[in-house]
């Protein structure tokens, strides 16, 4: 039977969830859907379309159909000013209750715009579990796209099963992640406490892994080579077909311009300081320190990383968040440690926000501090760095476990609490002390940063045509093609 051109084109709507770590990587999915010939909408509200526009609208004039959908975020309904509609917006956990009731409040909205824009296809973020049963009433395959590891999905897939840890006297004693052929072990306190224990959120966290069973099939951006056995483990437990398409980041991020502005809504200056010194630094000499889009750490962590980064002898880049070295009387520890390092040529503090992917591909930079966030993970991996890893929150004790015992290209900071990131202690848990030494090991270590520099040149060839995961993102597109086709075809043979 024939069909007639236009219906051919696919069309695939995104749905990402407004926070850096999950959106990042969700929007450059879908530009690379575009560049594949897919018709691509992006479903979102004015305030985070912000940090994307511009390389959409970059796309679109290059050829690629794809745009962006704007639905409003209820900001008088839940009492935010205009604007705060993302979750790092968030400065207290009373103001995340309010993004997130604001978000949950958008399923209407989006419901209406899918059944508007009638897709062949809806790819929807984990966080966003109704999208399951929605896309099965109106029709259409939904994609799960999880934005993680598959070693941290299989990992609280089977402790959530198991519970190993019930069996425990004790929150510091060992258990082995149940399922694993390689001996992993963990402590019940490392676990998020959702898992732990249970609390008014578990419910939430089961129904988003719940509807992830019920999908179509799951995105991940990550890709064979790094977790060939957890992709295989995860395609035998959780039985859904799954595609492995990444470091989705390194496919669409080719230039200085893009790297700058990337999920962030300023524009980086020209004349910059600190990539003046950045520039004039020997090779693989200074580390970055980062703990992603959310955490905030106490004060006094931060004078003990301070001492730590001094002491080790490193040269260093650090980002810090706006007030988050202050007291309850608004001083400041950061200004004089900042302005000695810069009089001695050591380090800089960049505040709030940093351009990580232009600085982590930077050949100066050696390693990185990182709270283990997937996304800085792969991007630290693209650039070839080892890892002090240093989890804070959700599922990043998993990914330091990934990175320090799989991989061996991570140095535990050694951190033994899982706390969710807006209710952080008021205590430093790491010294200064072994901050220095993890440093030194790192920045010495000959052996961890050839292991990431293999890793880097296998995710450069996975994502290259011809490439695992260009492979797999052909195959997902056709497939949705026939899906298609089909749908088609026994819509004309009911008529
Ligand atoms: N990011 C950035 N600059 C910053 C902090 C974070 O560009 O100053 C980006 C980082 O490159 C990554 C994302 O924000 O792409 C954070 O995601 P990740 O999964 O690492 O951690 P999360 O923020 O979700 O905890």
């Amino acid at each position: 039977m024939e069909i007639d051109s236009q219906n051919q084109q696919l069309n695939v709507t995104f749905l990402p969830y407004p926070t850096p770590g999950h959106m990042i990587p969700m929007i450059y999915t879908a530009r690379i859907f575009a560049k594949h010939g897919v018709n691509v909408t992006i479903i979102t509200t004015k305030s985070n379309a912000l940090s994307f526009q511009k390389s959409i609208d970059k796309d679109f004039n290059y050829g690629y159909s794809i745009r962006t959908c704007l639905i409003q975020f209820p900001a008088a309904q839940v009492n935010l000013p205009d604007g705060v509609e993302n979750i790092k917006d968030a400065t207290s956990v009373e103001i995340m209750g309010q993004i997130s009731h604001g978000i949950a409040l958008l399923q209407d909205q989006i419901e209406f715009v899918i059944q508007d824009l009638l897709p062949d296809c809806i790819v929807t973020d984990m966080c966003y579990p109704w999208t399951a049963e929605f896309a099965a009433k109106i029709g259409v395959p939904r994609i799960y796209f999880y934005s993680s590891s598959y070693f941290s999905r299989c990992a609280s897939y089977f402790i959530q099963k198991h519970r190993p840890h019930d069996k425990l006297v004790s929150n510091t004693e060992k258990f082995s992640i149940p399922g694993f052929q390689e001996n992993i072990e963990m402590m019940p306190m490392q676990l998020a406490e959702w898992i732990r224990t249970k609390t008014n959120y578990s419910c939430y966290f089961e129904a988003m892994f719940e509807s992830e069973g019920k999908s179509y099939g799951s995105l991940y951006n990550s890709f064979h080579e790094l977790e060939s056995d957890y992709e295989k483990l995860y395609k035998s437990t959780i039985g859904i077909k799954t595609w492995s398409i990444g470091p989705v980041a390194m496919l669409v991020n080719k230039d200085d311009g893009e790297k700058a502005n990337r999920g962030h809504n300023e524009e980086l200056e020209k004349e910059l300081e600190w990539l003046n010194w950045l520039n004039s630094q020997q090779d693989d000499s200074v580390l970055y320190v980062c703990f992603g889009s959310l955490a905030r750490l106490p004060r006094a962590q931060l004078v003990e990383i301070a001492h730590g980064l001094e002491n080790s002898g490193h040269n260093f880049i650090w980002v810090v968040r706006n007030k988050e070295d202050e007291n309850e009387n608004g001083e400041s520890f950061m200004k004089g440690f900042e302005h000695r390092m810069k009089e001695n040529r050591k380090g800089y503090i960049l505040w709030n926000w940093a351009p990580q992917v232009l600085i982590l591909d930077h050949p100066a930079i050696g390693g990185i501090v990182t709270h283990c966030g997937w996304n800085s993970i792969l991007e630290s991996l693209n650039s070839g760095l080892p890892m002090i890893t240093w989890p804070m929150f959700a599922e990043q004790f998993y990914n330091e476990k990934l990175l320090v015992d799989v991989l061996k290209i991570g140095i535990s900071i050694g951190v033994k609490e899982n706390k969710f990131f807006m209710s952080m202690s008021e205590e430093a848990t790491i010294t200064r002390d072994e901050i220095a030494n993890a440093v030194k090991i790192l920045m010495e270590s000959g052996e961890m940063r050839s292991r990431a520099k293999r890793l880097g040149d296998a995710a450069k060839k996975a994502i290259e045509e011809g490439g695992s995961s260009y492979n797999n993102l052909i195959k997902l597109i056709d497939e949705l093609k026939l899906l298609k086709k089909t749908r088609e075809v026994s819509k004309k043979q009911i008529t």
